[in-house]
């Protein structure tokens, strides 16, 4: 089974690579895999039931990659900070709006 993780982990590797002797390129690449990480990132924090859920071990040791895997984690968290939670039936609208009140 291919790892998600490891295909950004090896698409970051060839950014660094490529940024020797082209940076511009570079830079798009360096971009593709930090955005491929938040999805990832996006997609852990949906699946886990941690509020916090690690870091993946593939990308520990990338400041850049750990960055884009937390906004990832902090995108799919901040959707959920304005949704109304009805207290008495646990549907999604307020209190006040409640059908059952
Ligand atoms: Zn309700």
């Amino acid at each position: 089974m291919a790892s998600a993780y490891l295909d950004v982990r090896a698409s970051f590797a060839i950014a660094k690579i490529t940024s020797i002797t082209s940076p511009g390129p570079a830079a798009h690449l360096f971009g593709l895999a930090r955005a491929d990480a938040r999805a990832l990132g996006y997609r852990d924090a949906e699946n886990s039931g941690l509020s916090e859920p690690p870091v993946p071990v593939m990308f520990a040791d990338e400041p850049e990659l750990v960055h884009g895997w937390q906004d990832g984690v902090i995108e799919w968290e901040s959707q959920w900070e304005y949704i109304d939670v009805c207290s008495f039936c646990f549907g999604d609208h307020s209190v006040l709006q409640c059908p059952r009140v």
